[in-house]
Parts: structure tokens; C-alpha cells; sequence
């Protein structure tokens, strides 16, 4: 069957091999690929402006013939050549100059119609365009693709111009728009007010007008957001499907550490832990993950979690992406939970330790281990593992967070994250997990006060710290490298250490504490900072994940810009944790608007949430996940940020359609899954097995 999904692209008149691979590189293959190109924007050329009504200081779009073109190098620089081009309509004439590309001239004859698209200047009395946007119009078809039109523009492949592009696209959609067959149900589209598939593709390309262009893109959007959704939503499904473990989930060992605890957990708290709880008792495997803020409190649920397991006979690993937070994690639960077997394993333990370790795992000596990426080795086998925690999951790749799990038989899963995003963007990296979010801080916790200093405040913001430090209070101070940087001016943790001890802070107990120092040395410098022994430290980004000593009070952070705004709120969380006041000094010389607008966002929200809001809205989704991570990259049209609620009806239909058929067996389903199996050929498999 000829069906433009399976044409290669090499059919169409005009490819050649050459093209063929150029196509490639721009990942079209398929005759359907071409006709998914869309363009980045759009040339309002609805308007075009006659000679003598061209204004200067304006952008503007003329179409003339070409009256006369001169080429001379410049007078003052031999090497430059200048083209001057000279058009003109049936209202007037205007210049057009070009600089250093001779090649021009092969352009411009006498008599040839052109589009030009840029800024009317003023050279000395004469209106000129300089370096405009330019089009030839050889014939009718010229014409009708781009002029007098909204003009599609599209990122250019290797050796095509927008006219060929454009041409080739317009040809395309006429011979094969006819052959495409509707993906998106009937009902679906109904509902949800969309454009068939024709129309859409017709005005996304070539818009009749702007309203049509707006709804092709919204149907556009749909359709790629449906089509992400639905392996998310099968995969949610599916699990239900599933057999795991049916937790006891009430008993003394989960009871007991609740009423230890020091404190009361928040209605926040309990609330995540109840859900956990419906989850875990139910033998439907669990796949949480929990969202909070810094300090609210994760740690605590996800301890109460492990004990529901471990008090009905499981095993529980805890995953952690650095060995300090492991080791942090390892002594605190130590201190609140007797009367379970707790172990620590990370990639610096020795190698007898680790033996040792291995075998208690899978003897089942060990209830719960805690450890960092060392956990996923080969050597590592359960007994009965039964549920799977993971801490600040983005620090780990899709397939590592796969790994752990993979070594029970369907263990429950609770993954949990400090940079909590808003709900609907969560659906589409999250989309096939439950969601839980711990949105309030434990009650008594002032916000951290947050203040820009400029480079020449450096002197205050010690006077800050000492005051603290003379209150018997502790302080980070954090810089973005270890070694300085002459060349980018900026100081490292390493020389800074050094000069602080024997200088401003020569009064007070100073350490050093960065990623290239060993882990026993890390672990010790640490363990000293915790028990007070050393008042101040001077560190990296080491300290960015999870550290917790409640008496640091004082933050200040050296050349703040160079740091994202998620990683500024996660150090910040360091301070704060205890009942006292904390103050985080951001230190800067920020240039960029964006770097301005980072830093003051950080002095005005205190709010996770809202942070991460406006971290993803500065970066954008791709950015701000990182690319591995999921497969938001692959979006070509649809955009989560501005489109959520497109994006939720479309999470919704995708629920519906596979709540209803779940193997999209159904007549009025076959095309889209037809198309789904193309998109994602892995989808038959989601289908059939796990
Ligand atoms: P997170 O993992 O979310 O960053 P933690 O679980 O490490 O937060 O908790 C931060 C600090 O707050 C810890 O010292 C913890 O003991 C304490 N904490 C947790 N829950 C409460 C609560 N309900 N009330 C008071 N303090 C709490
Ligand atoms: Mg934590």
C-alpha cells in the first residue's frame, strides 16, 4: 500500500541521494516526516507595502522588479564588496544593499520579480533596506506560496532555500495530503472542537488565514500530546493489571516510629503516607512519585514506607544519588527506628564490607538498605524485596531507576523529587506514575530572608555571617568551582578557603568540602560540620543534594549567576531547617537580563513550586528536564508550558479511549493505533506483555 508513511522521501521529484541524506540529518525520511516539517514561523505578507509608502526604522515587505544591480568593493576596505541592488514598483524605487556576497548578482537580473523582507533605513536622503530577507518569484506558483499570504518559514535543511522548501512542500501535501488517513477518532475530535487531519496540515503549511493557522495548531498539538500520552497512560494502566505485593501495612514497627518522632507530621505528610498506604496494601504494584519542597519532609514518609514493608516480612532498598546524603539517611534512621537491620552501601565501601553486605542481602539478614548507584551492581540480589525508594530521581537516568526494581518481582516504587513542577507538566514526564505532593513546610519554619549582594557588598555579607557565627550559629559559604577562574573572574571554593581561614575568619573553625576530595575525607568533614565542630564550611555544589544541620543559619553563595534557579533554591534549602531565622546572602555581578531575572526570583519566591514554575518557563521544558529523561524533546509543535490545558484534555481523552480498549482493538481505533505503532513501534509490546 502506498501510504505516505512508508514513501521515502526519495520518490518525490527533486530528490536526489544528496538531498536524500540531507533530509535525513533533519530526521525526514517519509513522505509523511515532510509533510510533519513545519515551519517556525510565519511572514505576515497579507500587507505588502508600496515603494512610496515605506517608512523608515520599520520592517517592512515589498514586492518590485529588479531595476539595476552595481557591485563595487569599498573605497576604504578593498576587501569588502557591497552589492547594490535597485527595484522598484509602480509607486516608486528603493536600494538594497548587500555585504560581501558577490554570489548576489546571479540573483538579481533585470526584470526579475522579488520579494524583499527588512529594515527601510535612511542613507542620507535615500530610503534603503540593508541585508533584507529576499525571495525570487519565477512564475505563478512563486506567487501564490509567497505573496500576499501568511508566508510559512521553515528552518532551513543544507543547500535549500525557502522557496524549494516550500515548493516541494506545497507538491507534497497536494499529491499526498489525499492518502493520509484521519489518526485522531471521530468522537475525539468532536469533543474537542479539533480540525481533521486534512485541513490542518493544509493551514499549519500554508494558512488561509490566522484563525485557521491557530486551530491547525492546536489539532497539531493535540494529536502530539495524545499520541505521548497514550504508552504513559497504557503503561498505568497495565500495572493495574499487575500482581505485586500486598503490604501489611498496619502495625507496631510503622506505629512506633510515627509516635517517636519528635514531632507531629503534617496534614501534608499523613496525607502522602495514606495514599502510599492504599497503595501498598493493595497487591497492584505501587509507582508514586512524591513531590516536595526541600525540607518538607520526604524523608520521613518514605522511612514509614520502608517499615510498612519491612514489618510484614519484605526487604526495602533506599536509593540515593550521593554518598554524603546516603550516609545522612543511613545515621538518622539508625537513630529513629530500632529494631530492624540497617545497612549502608555505597561505592566506597571496602570490598569485604560489601561481600558481606551482598550475602546479607540475599539471605535476608538486611531490612533495609541505603546506598547510592553501587545498589544497581549485579552482585546486589534480594531475598524478598518489596518495596523500592529513590531520592531525587532526576540525578538518575530512566533506565537506572528501572534497575532497582528490577531486582524483586514487581516491589512497590515510590521515586521522590525536590523540584516539584506544576501537575499538568508532571503528567508528561510522570505520566505513567501516581502523584503525590507534600505542598506545606513543618509548621515553626521562618522563611529564609534572601538578599542580592553586588561584589562590592562581599565585606557586609561577612559581617552577616560573622554575627551568626558569634551567636554560635554555623554558615555555608558556596562557590560554583573548586579551582578559581582568572579568565571568567570567578573565585574558587579551594584559594577561598585558604584566604578565609587566614583572614576575615580567622576567629572560627573553618573546612573545606568539594567533589574531587575522597569520601572518607568528605564524610569526615562533614560529620564535623554536623556535630560543630568546624562553624564554618566552604564547599561546591556537593552540598546541593539533601544535607541537613539544623543549626546553619547563613548562606552565601558566590557567583550566584552561575547557577540555575532550581540549583539555588536546592542550596538554599540547606539553611532554614532549624527554628531559627536563616538569612541567604546571593552574590553576584549578574550581567544578562536572564541572570537578573534568576536571582530576583530567587529574593522574591520562597515557594519550590513557584520557583521551578519560573525555572521551566526561563530554560523551557527541554532544558529543564534534561534530554534523556523523557521524550519531551520529541515534540515538535506541542508545547507543555503554554498549551497545559490542551495537554490535560488530551491526558484525559488518552485515559478514556484506553480505559474503553485497552488494546485499541476496536474499528474506530485501528487508525491511530496503526499510526502509534509507527511512532512508537516498541507500543505492540506494551500492548501484549508487562
Ligand atoms: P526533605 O527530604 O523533604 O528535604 P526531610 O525529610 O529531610 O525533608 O526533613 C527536613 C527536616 O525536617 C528534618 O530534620 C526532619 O526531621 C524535619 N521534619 C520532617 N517532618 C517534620 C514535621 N512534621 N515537623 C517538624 N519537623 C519535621
Ligand atoms: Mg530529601
Amino acid at each position: 500500500m502506498d501510504k505516505p508513511e512508508h514513501i521515502s522521501i526519495r520518490y518525490l521529484k527533486g530528490i536526489g541521494p544528496k538531498r536524500e541524506k540531507v533530509f535525513a540529518k533533519a530526521g525526514i525520511n517519509t513522505i509523511s516526516d515532510l509533510m510533519y516539517y513545519f515551519p517556525r514561523r510565519y511572514e505576515d505578507r497579507t500587507h505588502l507595502v508600496p515603494i512610496s509608502q515605506l517608512r523608515p526604522g520599520e520592517t517592512q515587505t515589498i514586492k518590485a522588479k529588479v531595476l539595476a544591480l552595481g557591485q563595487h568593493n569599498s573605497w576604504r576596505r578593498r576587501r569588502f564588496n557591497i552589492t547594490e541592488v535597485a527595484v522598484g514598483d509602480d509607486t516608486g524605487r528603493v536600494s538594497c544593499v548587500w555585504f560581501n556576497q558577490p554570489y548576489l548578482k546571479e540573483y538579481f537580473k533585470p526584470g526579475t520579480e522579488v520579494i524583499l523582507y527588512g529594515k527601510v533605513e535612511l542613507y542620507g536622503a535615500k530610503l534603503q533596506m540593508s541585508n533584507p530577507e529576499f525571495e525570487i518569484i519565477n512564475d505563478a506558483t512563486d506567487s501564490q506560496l509567497s505573496v500576499g499570504r501568511l508566508v510559512p518559514v521553515y528552518s532551513l535543511p543544507e543547500g535549500f532555500s525557502q522557496r524549494t522548501l516550500r515548493r516541494l512542500i506545497k507538491n507534497t501535501l497536494d499529491k499526498y495530503l489525499p492518502k493520509l488517513k484521519e489518526c485522531l477518532p471521530y468522537d475525539i475530535r468532536r469533543r474537542n472542537n479539533l480540525l481533521n487531519l486534512v485541513k490542518s496540515l493544509l493551514n499549519i503549511h500554508f494558512p488561509e488565514n490566522t484563525e485557521l493557522q491557530k486551530e491547525a495548531y492546536t489539532r497539531l498539538s493535540f494529536e502530539e500530546f495524545f499520541l505521548f500520552q497514550l504508552p504513559l497512560v497504557l503503561r498505568k494502566l497495565k500495572r493495574k493489571d499487575k500482581r505485586g505485593i500486598a503490604h501489611k501495612v498496619d502495625g507496631e514497627l510503622v506505629s512506633g516510629f510515627i509516635s517517636g518522632l519528635p514531632f507531629k507530621l503534617t496534614w501534608a505528610q499523613e496525607k502522602a503516607l495514606e495514599e502510599i498506604k492504599l497503595d501498598m496494601v493493595s497487591p497492584q504494584p505501587m509507582q508514586r512519585i512524591l513531590q516536595g519542597d526541600v525540607g518538607s519532609g520526604k524523608t520521613v514518609v518514605a522511612t514509614a514506607a520502608g517499615l510498612m514493608a519491612i514489618q510484614g516480612g519484605y526487604q526495602a532498598a533506599f536509593m540515593v544519588p550521593t554518598e554524603i546524603l546516603a550516609w545522612q539517611h543511613f545515621n538518622k534512621i539508625k537513630e529513629q527506628v530500632k529494631g530492624i537491620s540497617v545497612s549502608l552501601l555505597t561505592g566506597s565501601s571496602e570490598k569485604k564490607e560489601k561481600d558481606k553486605i551482598y550475602k546479607q542481602i540475599g539471605s535476608g539478614d538486611i531490612d533495609l538498605v541505603i546506598g547510592t548507584h553501587a545498589l544497581l551492581e549485579g552482585k546486589v540480589k534480594f531475598k524478598n524485596l518489596g518495596l523500592v525508594i529513590i531520592d531525587e530521581q532526576h540525578k538518575f537516568g530512566v533506565g537506572q531507576r528501572a534497575l532497582l526494581p528490577a531486582k524483586g518481582l514487581n516491589p512497590d516504587v515510590l521515586i521522590m523529587t525536590a523540584t516539584p513542577i506544576p501537575r499538568t507538566l508532571a503528567i508528561t514526564i510522570y505520566g505513567d506514575l501516581d502523584d503525590s505532593v507534600i505542598h506545606e513546610l513543618p509548621p515553626g519554619r521562618l522563611p529564609i530572608k534572601t538578599i542580592l549582594f553586588e561584589q562590592a557588598d562581599r565585606r557586609q555579607a561577612y559581617k552577616l555571617a560573622k554575627d551568626e557565627l558569634k551567636l554560635g550559629k554555623q554558615v555555608y559559604i558556596i562557590y560554583p568551582v573548586i579551582d578559581e577562574s582568572y579568565v571568567m573572574d570567578i573565585a574558587g571554593a579551594k584559594k577561598m578557603y585558604v584566604d578565609l581561614k587566614a583572614g576575615e575568619f580567622k576567629d572560627f573553625k573553618l573546612g573545606l568540602i568539594h567533589g574531587r576530595l575522597k569520601q572518607e575525607e568528605q564524610d569526615k568533614v562533614m560529620d564535623e560540620f554536623k556535630s560543630g565542630k568546624i562553624d564554618l564550611l566552604v564547599s561546591t555544589t556537593v552540598l546541593e543534594v539533601g544535607i541537613d544541620v539544623p543549626n546553619a543559619t547563613c548562606m552565601i553563595i558566590e557567583s550566584a549567576e552561575r547557577f540555575g534557579l532550581s540549583q539555588l533554591h536546592q542550596l538554599r534549602g540547606r539553611v532554614g531547617r532549624g527554628k531559627d531565622e536563616s538569612t541567604c546572602v546571593l552574590i553576584s555581578n549578574a550581567q544578562t537580563e536572564e541572570a537578573k531575572h534568576r536571582l530576583s526570583a530567587m529574593a522574591k519566591y520562597s515557594d519550590g513550586f513557584r520557583i521551578a514554575e519560573e525555572d521551566l518557563r526561563i530554560r523551557g521544558p527541554g532544558e529543564f528536564f534534561g534530554k534523556e529523561q523523557h521524550g519531551l524533546s520529541e515534540l515538535k509543535i506541542a508545547n507543555p508550558l503554554s498549551q497545559m490545558q490542551l495537554l490535560k484534555r488530551a491526558r484525559e481523552e488518552a485515559l478514556k479511549l484506553l480505559g474503553a480498549d485497552l488494546r485499541l482493538e476496536s474499528r474506530q481505533n485501528l487508525l491511530l493505533k496503526e499510526k502509534l505503532l509507527q511512532k512508537f513501534p516498541e507500543y505492540e509490546k506494551l500492548m501484549l506483555v508487562g
